[in-house]
């Protein structure tokens, strides 16, 4: 079999497209999303994705301010400063960058942002919302993997509304952000969802039962060919940067190994331009959609199809 290869580039640039179409509506009410990342301590991951955050909220003309708070700063503050920017009207969209410094709770950052600005769906009030059935925003990860999925089977026959009905969807991972949000997604559209964790043995009796595979384990190459059914549509989240021994240059792998899944796959998103430049894109929408709540103009931007 050979798969189809989902381009995540071609992908995100189309939701690119519709982001920037509703945002000309938007203004003629006058509403200017603005972005506002919390930046804390100098891992290295947070700088760097809260350029990338910068250059997307520039791209879209966004307002956009980065708080960036000392190492070693209080809970307390830290609290402060997101209630700064929950109270200032200006601000539309928040964001805490990870990861965070030990001493600061992750729980604790989440309750902190205003539900109405949690631009990644992690309130618990919107992870309610999720499990519901009935989300406010989705957390941009798994609402880019369900995206990639759709979007391949609508454009493969049979429609996204019938594609997961009578399927089994195995999800690897169940972390707050991407594993569980994915579960949730999956059982929203019918399929039937297997979740898998660390202590999930042996994890191919599960992964063999995939129609529909997520990986997002964080572990390069976790799932090979010889663990996946022939005809599976594959979807990795894990990034991993390797160095290659031949050309000493650095690339970036998955959680699959790729060339084994794709020699069965019917479909697999490839890693670099798979899950990522959806996942990007798909913040910017949730910014749009949190500033069309602000201003209390309805939204008429359908991220899902
Ligand atoms: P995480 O918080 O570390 O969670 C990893 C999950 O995988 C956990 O639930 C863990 O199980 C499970 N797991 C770990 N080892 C496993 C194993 N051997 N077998 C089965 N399950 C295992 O990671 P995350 O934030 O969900 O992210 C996952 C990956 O996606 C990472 O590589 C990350 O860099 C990548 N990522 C990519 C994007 C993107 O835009 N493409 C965005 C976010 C994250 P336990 O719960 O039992 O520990």
């Amino acid at each position: 079999m050979t798969a189809v290869v989902i381009d995540g580039n071609a992908i995100a640039e189309q939701l690119r497209k519709s982001i920037a179409d509703e945002l000309q509506v938007l203004r003629l009410s006058e509403v200017r999303p603005g972005l506002a990342t919390v930046l804390i301590g100098e891992s290295f991951d947070a700088q760097a994705y809260e350029r990338h955050v910068k250059r997307l909220a520039e791209s879209l003309d966004y307002r956009y301010v980065c708080e960036r708070l000392p190492e070693d700063i209080e809970l307390a503050d830290v609290i402060a400063t997101l209630g700064k920017l929950n109270a200032d009207p200006r601000i539309t969209g928040i964001l805490v960058l990870h990861p965070l410094p030990p001493h600061i709770p992750e729980a604790e950052m989440n309750s902190a942002v205003d539900p109405l600005k949690d631009i990644e769906a992690v309130h618990p009030l919107n992870t309610g919302l999720l499990a519901q059935g009935r989300p406010r925003f989705l957390p941009s990860t798994p609402a880019s993997c369900f995206y990639l999925l759709d979007h391949y089977a609508d454009a493969n026959g049979g429609g996204h509304e019938s594609f997961y009905s009578g399927r089994t969807l195995v999800v690897v991972g169940r972390s707050n952000s991407v594993g569980k949000p994915a579960q949730m997604l999956g059982l929203q559209r019918n399929a039937t969802v297997i979740a898998c964790h660390s202590r999930t043995k042996p994890l191919e009796d599960y992964t063999r039962q995939a129609d529909i595979l997520i990986v997002a384990a964080g572990v390069r190459g976790i799932v090979d060919g010889a663990m996946v059914k022939e005809g599976v549509v594959a979807v990795d989240v894990g990034i991993h940067a390797v160095k290659d021994e031949q050309t000493g240059k650095t690339r970036m792998v998955g959680d699959l190994d790729f060339d084994s899944v794709a020699a069965k796959a019917e479909a697999i998103t490839p890693v670099p331009g798979g899950v990522g430049p959806t996942t990007d894109v798909w913040l910017g929408g949730n910014a749009l959609m949190a500033a069309a709540i602000a201003h209390q103009v309805e939204p008429r931007f359908g991220l899902f199809r």
